[in-house]
C-alpha cells in the first residue's frame, strides 16, 4: 500500500474533487470502498482513526447466520448472513473458519408458546427456549445453509456424551444441540487486507486513515488530519456515510439533522484460563441467561478464552468502555452454565467494548432491536449540491451484500453499470489459499524451503497473512528476530506490516494489525520495542516516539483493562484519552 503522506499529497494537489466519498474506514466503509474499486470507481474513504478502530475491531469474531434472528422473525436476514457465512468460508479461508457451536438447553418444551408469539411479531421481548424450540430454529437454519454449502447440519448430542465432554456442564442442562457456524480470527486484518485489495485494483482510489470529517463550507467538506491538525476541503460528487455508530453526528457535520441511529454497548473479556480452553477444544458454547440473552464462550487461537456479551443501550459511542458491572455479569452468566468456572478479574487479559449501530428504537429489550441494515438517500439540497447516502446498521458478517446493495446505489446515481459480482471475490491471503489441511501443509513445507524459515514459522505466517505469508516470509529473508516479550512475532514481520499496511499510529500495530493486544502480550516491555521498531521504520523523532508509547499504553489501561501499563517515567507525559 502507498504511505499516507502520499495520499495526503494528492488530496492537497486536488486529486479528489468530484469524487464520491466513502465516511467511516470500518467493515462496512471499506467493503463499499472495495466493491465501488471493483467496478472501475474511484472513491476517497475518509477514516478519522485507524482502519477497523470503530465497533469493526469489537464484535465477538463471529461470522455467522444470526440464528437468534429467527427469534424475531427476521428471516431475510438469516438467509442473508448464512449465504454471507458460506461465502466467507470460501473467500477468507486464511481468516475464517468453521465452528462447532454448542447451544446448552435447560427444558424440552419450555418458552414454545412465547418463542411462536415473537416468531408471528405479537411479542417482542426474548424469552427462554427449550430445546425443541431451538432445534426448530436449527432446521430453518440448515435450510438457509444450503447455498454454498461449507459445513454440517446441525444435530442432538446426546446428554452423556455431551457431559462426557464437558463435565462442569450445569446439571439443569437437559438437552445439547451442536451447529456449526463460523469464526475470524482478525477482522481488524481482514478489513486492511480489503482496502489493499481495492487500491491494487484500483490505484486512483485512496482510502486515508486519521482524516476525520470534520464540518462542510457549502459545496466542500471540510477533512481535518487527526495528527497534525492540517486542514484540507474537498467538493465530492456524493457521500456514503458508513460511520457506523457516527453515522448521526457525520450527517449532522454535513448540515443533516435527522437522527437515525441508536446504539447498544457490548464488551467481551479474554481470558487466560487454560483448563477452560483446554475444555472448549475447538468448541463454542452458547448458551442462555438468567435474562434470556445469549452469552458465548469459546476459545481463541491464541489459547486465551473469548467471552462474551452485553446489550445495553448507550447514547455515548465515544466512551465504550466494559465496565465493571459488565464484568460482574459476564463472570455470571459464565458460572450459570459451567458452575465453578466463574473467572477471577486477575485473569482478564484484555477487555474490548463497542456500540452497535442499531435503527434507532422505542425502548424495550434490545435484543428486539433489528440487526438488519437500511440505505437513507438525502436529497441534495441549495446549500448542499450532493446527495448523501447513509447506511443505518449493518452487521460485520454481511458486509459483503451490505456493500453491494450501496455500490449499486452509487453506480445508480453515476449513470454506471455493475461490471462484476463480487460473490466468489477472494480477500487478501485467502487467494489460492490451500482448502484442504494437507494442501496448507504443502505450502507451508514449500514456504519455509523457499524462505529460509523454519517449518512452524512458515506454517504459522501462513494461518496469519493466507498465501501473502510468501511476501512476508521474503521480507523476512530467512531471519527471525522475536519481539520482546511476543515472541511469535519476528522484527522483519513488523517492517514488513509497517511497509505495506498503511500502519500510522503505534496502537494501528499493538491492536490491529496484529493480535498481541488481544492475545494479552501487550506488556509495557513489548509496546516500547514495537515503538521502537516502528520509530526506526517511520521516521519518528524520540519524542514522537515516547508520545506514541505513552498514547499505547495509556489506552491499553483505560480501554482495554491491560492493567500494570500506565506509562511510567520512562514515557512522555500521560496522553488524553476520552
Ligand atoms: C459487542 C458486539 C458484538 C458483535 N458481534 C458481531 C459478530 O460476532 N458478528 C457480526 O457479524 N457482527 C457483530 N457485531 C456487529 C458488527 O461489529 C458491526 O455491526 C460492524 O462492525 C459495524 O461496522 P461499521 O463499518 O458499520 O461501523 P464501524 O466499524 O464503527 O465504522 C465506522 C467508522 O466511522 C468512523 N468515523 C466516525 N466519525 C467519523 C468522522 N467524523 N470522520 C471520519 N470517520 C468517522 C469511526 O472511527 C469508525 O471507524 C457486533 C457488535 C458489537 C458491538
Amino acid at each position: 500500500m502507498r504511505p499516507r503522506e502520499d495520499l495526503l499529497g494528492k488530496l492537497r494537489d486536488g486529486a479528489a474533487e468530484g469524487v464520491v466519498m466513502i465516511i467511516g474506514g470500518g467493515i462496512n466503509g471499506v467493503g463499499v470502498f472495495r466493491d465501488l474499486a471493483r467496478q472501475g470507481v474511484p472513491s476517497l474513504l475518509v477514516e478519522r482513526g485507524d482502519f477497523a478502530s470503530g465497533t469493526s475491531a469489537a464484535p465477538s469474531r463471529l461470522i455467522h447466520g444470526g440464528l437468534r434472528y429467527l427469534e424475531t422473525g427476521e428471516f431475510a436476514l438469516v438467509r442473508e448472513s448464512v449465504e454471507e457465512r458460506n461465502l466467507l468460508l470460501l473467500n477468507a479461508p486464511h481468516q475464517v473458519r468453521p465452528l462447532p457451536v454448542w447451544i446448552p438447553t435447560f427444558s424440552w418444551a419450555g418458552g414454545a408458546f412465547a418463542a411462536g408469539l415473537r416468531f408471528l411479531r405479537l411479542k417482542r421481548s426474548p424469552g427462554p427456549k427449550g430445546a425443541a424450540v431451538v432445534r426448530l430454529g436449527l432446521g430453518i437454519f440448515d435450510r438457509f445453509g444450503e447455498f454454498h454449502r461449507t459445513m454440517p447440519k446441525h444435530r442432538a448430542i446426546p446428554i452423556a456424551e455431551a457431559r462426557a465432554r464437558f463435565p462442569g456442564l450445569a446439571p439443569s442442562v437437559k438437552a445439547v444441540l451442536e451447529y456449526y457456524d463460523a469464526r475470524i480470527s482478525s477482522p481488524e486484518r481482514l478489513t486492511v487486507e480489503l482496502v489493499g485489495d481495492a487500491e491494487r485494483d484500483c490505484p486512483e482510489a485512496m482510502a486515508i486513515p486519521y482524516l476525520a470529517v470534520d464540518g462542510r463550507d457549502g459545496a466542500a467538506v471540510r477533512l481535518r488530519d487527526t495528527i497534525t491538525g492540517e486542514t484540507f476541503r474537498v467538493a465530492p460528487r456524493l457521500i456514503v456515510n458508513c460511520a457506523g455508530a457516527w453515522v448521526d453526528p457525520v450527517d449532522g457535520a454535513l448540515g443533516i439533522p435527522e437522527r437515525l441511529t441508536g446504539g447498544t454497548k457490548g464488551s467481551h473479556l479474554v481470558l487466560d484460563r487454560p483448563d477452560l480452553a483446554a475444555a472448549l477444544g475447538e468448541a463454542m458454547l452458547y448458551f442462555e441467561t438468567h435474562d434470556h440473552r445469549a452469552c458465548l464462550v469459546y476459545r481463541l487461537d491464541g489459547g486465551k478464552v473469548m467471552l462474551g456479551t452485553t446489550d445495553l443501550r448507550t447514547e455515548d459511542a465515544e466512551g465504550a468502555i466494559c465496565s465493571e458491572a459488565e464484568i460482574d455479569y459476564l463472570f455470571g452468566v459464565l458460572e450459570e452454565v459451567l458452575p465453578g468456572s466463574a473467572p477471577r478479574r486477575e485473569e482478564i487479559v484484555f477487555t474490548v467494548a463497542g456500540v452497535r449501530p442499531l435503527p434507532r428504537s422505542a425502548a424495550g429489550a434490545t435484543g428486539a432491536i433489528s440487526r438488519d441494515h437500511s440505505l437513507r438517500r438525502f436529497e441534495p439540497g441549495p446549500d448542499r449540491p450532493f446527495p448523501v447516502l447513509t447506511l443505518v446498521g449493518g452487521k460485520w458478517t454481511t458486509y459483503r451484500a451490505c456493500a453491494a446493495q450501496i455500490a449499486d446505489a452509487v453506480l445508480a446515481e453515476l449513470g454506471r453499470s455493475r461490471r462484476e459480482d463480487t460473490r466468489a471475490l477472494p480477500i487478501g491471503g485467502g487467494a489460492g489459499f490451500p482448502r484442504e489441511p494437507s494442501g496448507r501443509d504443502r505450502f507451508a513445507r514449500d514456504l519455509a524451503e523457499g524462505a529460509s524459515l523454519a517449518p512452524e514459522r512458515a506454517a504459522l505466517l501462513l494461518g496469519r497473512y493466507g498465501t501473502t505469508a510468501v511476501g512476508v516470509a521474503a521480507a523476512c529473508a530467512g531471519r527471525f528476530t522475536p519481539v520482546a516479550g511476543a515472541g511469535t512475532y519476528s522484527v522483519e514481520e513488523i517492517r514488513w506490516i509497517l511497509a505495506e499496511e498503511r500502519a500510522t499510529r503505534l496502537d494501528d500495530l499493538v491492536l490491529r494489525r496484529t493480535l498481541i493486544g488481544f492475545d494479552g502480550l501487550a506488556s509495557a516491555t513489548t509496546v516500547r520495542a514495537l515503538g521502537l521498531i516502528m520509530a526506526e521504520s517511520l521516521g519518528w523523532s524520540a519524542e514522537r516516539r515516547a508520545e506514541e508509547v505513552a498514547r499505547c499504553l495509556t489506552l491499553l489501561a483505560r480501554r482495554h483493562h491491560v492493567v500494570e501499563n500506565e506509562p511510567d517515567a520512562e514515557d512522555h507525559a500521560q496522553y488524553a484519552i476520552g
